[in-house]
């Protein structure tokens, strides 16, 4: 911490969704928190609008003329911000000996290098960005324990597992027989499937529950964000495949539960909003305010459940079959996917083709054998994904 006691925290993707929330959550407790980093990939002004209220010690951009631009407006400002740039200086930030917490709120696998800095740096790791943890798996686990890295759960469902268990992670294995994840099934669960190909990028990221980035809501619309958090979980909870299920639950009240070995089920419940995993990655193991409303039970509508299906949702599934195929697959399934999603933003593939380029992705792409045994083959494998990735995406253009 700080002189003044203050935990100093490095956000990692501060103008997105999550990035933006953690500093609304921050702003509510002055004394107990200080901001020493923020970066962001565009929206320069949304940056330096950031950087002239938290006043932070460096802030990261992309390119070379975004620093300049934002080192001399800062200057101007009368701030000493030092402006860096690159994927170097995002993992250099995220290891700096100045803070003490990170916030891992990038989107996609360009969050991977940075997730590890930090946790070779034994920092208090936030993880939002499920894609790093998809692609790293193991090694990302393995980063985390040999850095001494405090890894916290900030995706709600994964934050609602973990509420649900007892500090002691030693006692987790013997007491958990399998996890439920809930999915509210996004905007098209109760569409029908045969329409799903005439589908646009904005009626896609019209989530009836959540407000997000793009990325992520084009995910809930096809269910591939639960085909990731079903890895994520995996790895987060050192589960096997099987001992995590989903569930649809349109209402998104219950975020999501452990099945105990004695069939005592617990659940972690609250209005959807990001400020309360956020809070909690932030306090744990205290607790403080969010700033989400409270639950109000009786004007509750009935809470409902139903399975996922797998006409309307044929991309789920691809989570086990990546899961149980060799290592390093998960990581072609979330190259694949990010690619997809990119072109169907872009308008160039329809969106029913994203699970169906997903699926061939996986059953095509050999993996080598030792791909996941370093972060280089892991970001080969990520590469060579996405290169073939465009390829079927102009071939199915044309
Ligand atoms: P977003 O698109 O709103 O924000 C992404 C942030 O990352 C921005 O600050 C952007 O500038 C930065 N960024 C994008 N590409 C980058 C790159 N190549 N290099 C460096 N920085 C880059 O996304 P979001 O909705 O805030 O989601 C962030 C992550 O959190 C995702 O992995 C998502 O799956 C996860 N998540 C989000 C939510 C949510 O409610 N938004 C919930 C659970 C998990
Ligand atoms: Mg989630």
């Amino acid at each position: 911490p700080s002189a003044a006691g203050r935990l100093r925290v490095c956000i990692l993707g501060s103008t997105g969704s999550i990035g933006t929330s953690t500093l609304d959550v921050l702003a509510r407790h002055p004394q107990a928190y200080e901001v020493t980093t923020l970066t962001a990939h565009g929206r320069i002004d949304e940056l330096a609008a950031q950087c002239l209220t938290w006043r932070p010690r460096q802030a990261v951009v992309a390119r070379a003329d975004q620093a300049a631009d934002l080192q001399q407006r800062l200057r101007a400002a009368g701030l000493s911000t030092e402006v860096l740039h690159g994927a170097d200086a995002l993992c250099q930030v995220a290891a700096d000996p100045g803070t003490d917490a990170v916030m891992a709120a990038i989107v996609g696998a360009a969050g991977l290098p940075p997730c590890l800095a930090a946790a070779r740096a034994g920092k208090r790791l936030m993880l939002a960005n499920k894609e790093a943890i998809v692609l790293g798996g193991a090694l990302f686990m393995n980063a985390v324990k040999a850095g001494g890295a405090t890894l916290l759960p900030i995706d709600s469902e994964h934050s609602a597992i973990f509420q649900c268990l007892p500090e002691d992670r030693s006692t987790w294995a013997s007491r958990i027989d399998h996890i439920v994840l809930t999915a509210s099934g996004g905007p098209f669960r109760e569409r029908d499937p045969a329409t799903l190909a005439s589908v646009t990028p904005d009626q896609a990221c019209a989530h009836p529950n959540w407000v997000m980035g793009r990325k992520i809501s084009v995910d809930s619309a096809t269910m591939m964000n639960k085909a990731l958090e079903v890895i994520e979980a995996r790895w987060l909870f050192d589960l096997r495949p099987e001992q995590v299920r989903v569930v649809l639950h349109p209402q998104s009240i219950i975020h999501s539960m452990v099945v105990c070995r004695d069939n005592s089920v617990l659940a972690q419940m609250g209005t959807p909003d990001m400020r309360v995993p956020i809070a909690y990655g932030l306090s744990w193991p205290a607790r403080i305010e969010s700033g989400a409303s409270r639950l109000d039970f009786l004007g509750l509508k009935p809470l409902t459940f139903e399975p996922a299906d797998e006409r309307r949702y044929p991309g789920l599934m691809l989570a086990w079959q990546a899961l149980r195929a060799r290592e390093g697959s998960t990581a072609v399934l979330n190259a694949s996917n990010e690619v997809a999603v990119e072109a169907f933003l872009a308008g160039r593939l329809r969106f029913d083709q994203i699970a169906a380029l997903n699926a061939d992705l996986l059953a095509r792409l050999a993996v080598p054998e030792t791909a996941a045994s370093s972060v280089e083959g892991l970001l080969a494998l990520d590469q060579e994904t996405r290169a073939l990735a465009r390829q079927r995406v102009l071939e199915l253009a044309a």
